[in-house]
């Protein structure tokens, strides 16, 4: 197996690891869910990453999601320099900020009111308390495979790099911090019933994302979604959409534009910061009104609303909505998928391709996966040789299993069509 990794990013990985846990500021990077040592990353260009040892990338993993339009688009790149001369920060309002929330109004249909924070898990951790402090209730029901960042609250049964690395339920978080935390199998309707059937009265809010990104890609069923509004609406429970990777990314309204189901907040990160650390929640107005000053429920942040991650996100949503890419990025989506399920089964591989828009996972996995117990049974060492091998050829996969790629609206025809020959290539050699 050629791990192909240069001698600078080794030794960036040795010195990192002596002064970082692990070597690295966020888990999803240290490759050890492929077994190996990370790339370390000199500068990314259009749809191509660098490496400190100097060789090129096809990326398809864009920062776990925010660059869907490419890294250094030049109109972000001059909206934040713009920005950052005019001071990096001030602690008071701007009109930014205020454009920003237009653009996010108008884009996400359930949103009334938005409150901007700096990264998706302060978004679902703000989103959490203010739907226990406008439904006065204690209860959350979360899906298994589902990751809404390092909330305590939600960290139970958690994908992405929590289910990768074996703990999706982290030491330090209290059992009462978890004790009021249900946790279902994603697309089970009558699991969802029985739950409400038990504590209907007492369940502040359901969140989910929308499509799964963080157990790759899981699509839910039309009645599960169906079923979720439906049901939450009865008993008074605020409907939490997680689109922190899909929001901007499937549709410009995100999952719920593309599926036709309104929930009653929403959370956003990733592209909604154009790769700047900034994300957001809102809903409707009656909900984010509990919110202080408006309010009473606490939520407040030092950097929130900064000046340089709102305009790189402005510009960002600027871009998306005049060129809307998302019919284009659709047709990429299903040329790759295609494309790869044809050259695992020319392989013989077992697999599943399983994709909306420009998300995509390869599942070395014979039956559909539809709940993280079916991801859960997918072949990860099989994963890892098409990881390495797919690095071998110059193409930059997310390193795990349970993670969803990205493309981004400056990956050609050509981009995708050498990234199934090159899957060809690697999968012919299993
Ligand atoms: C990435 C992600 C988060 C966490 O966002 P951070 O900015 O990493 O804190 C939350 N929810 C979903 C669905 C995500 O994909």
């Amino acid at each position: 197996m050629d791990h192909s990794i240069g001698p600078k990013s080794l030794a960036a990985f040795d010195r990192a690891r002596a002064l970082i846990p692990g070597g690295v500021n966020s888990p999803a990077r240290a490759f050890g869910a492929v077994g190996g040592s990370p790339l370390f990353i000199d500068r990314a260009e259009g749809a191509y990453i660098f490496d400190i040892d100097g060789r090129r990338f096809l990326d398809y993993i864009g920062s776990w999601g925010p660059m869907i339009l490419g890294h250094a688009c030049p109109e972000v790149v001059d909206a934040v320099v713009r920005a950052v001369g005019r001071g990096s920060s001030y602690g008071a309002p701007t009109e930014a900020e205020s454009e920003l929330a237009e653009q996010i109004i108008d884009a996400v249909p359930s949103i009334e009111r938005v409150r901007l924070v700096n990264s998706g898990t302060e978004a679902t951790m703000s989103a959490i308390r203010v739907a226990r402090g406008a439904t006065g209730r204690d209860k959350v029901i979360k899906f298994a495979g589902n990751y809404h960042g390092h909330v305590d609250s939600l960290l139970v049964a958690a994908g992405s790099a929590a289910a990768t690395l074996g703990v999706p339920d982290s030491p330090g978080v209290t059992a009462g911090a978890g004790g009021d935390t249900i946790v279902l199998p994603y697309n089970d309707v009558a699991a969802l019933e029985e739950a409400f059937n038990q504590h209907g009265s007492k369940i502040a809010a359901v969140i989910l994302e929308p499509v799964v990104g963080n157990m790759g890609l899981v699509i839910p069923s039309s009645e599960f979604l169906n079923s979720l509004r439906s049901i939450t609406e009865k008993a008074g429970t605020i409907l939490i959409f997680d689109e922190v990777m899909t929001g901007f990314r499937l549709a410009y309204g995100g999952a719920q534009q593309r599926f036709g189901i309104t929930p009653d907040m929403t959370t956003l990160g990733k592209i909604v910061g154009g790769g700047m650390p900034l994300a957001a929640y809102g809903g409707r107005a009656d909900i984010m009104d509990q919110v202080l000053p408006a309010g009473k429920v606490f939520q407040a942040g030092t950097l929130s609303g900064n000046p340089v991650a709102v305009a790189a996100g402005s510009a960002t949503l600027r871009i998306l909505k005049e060129e809307s890419p998302y019919d284009s990025l659709d047709k990429m989506g299903d040329r790759l998928s295609e494309g790869l399920a044809d050259a695992a089964t020319a392989a013989g591989v077992p697999h599943q391709v399983q994709h909306v828009g420009s998300m995509v996972t390869l599942f070395f996995n014979p039956d559909p996966v539809r709940n993280w117990d079916d991801a859960d049974r997918s072949d990860r060492e099989a994963y890892a040789r098409y990881f390495w091998g797919m690095i071998g050829e110059g193409i930059y996969m997310p390193c795990s299993q349970f993670e969803a790629l990205f493309f981004s609206r400056v990956h050609t025809e050509a981009m995708i069509d050498q990234t199934i020959d090159a899957a060809k290539k690697v999968l012919a050699s299993f």
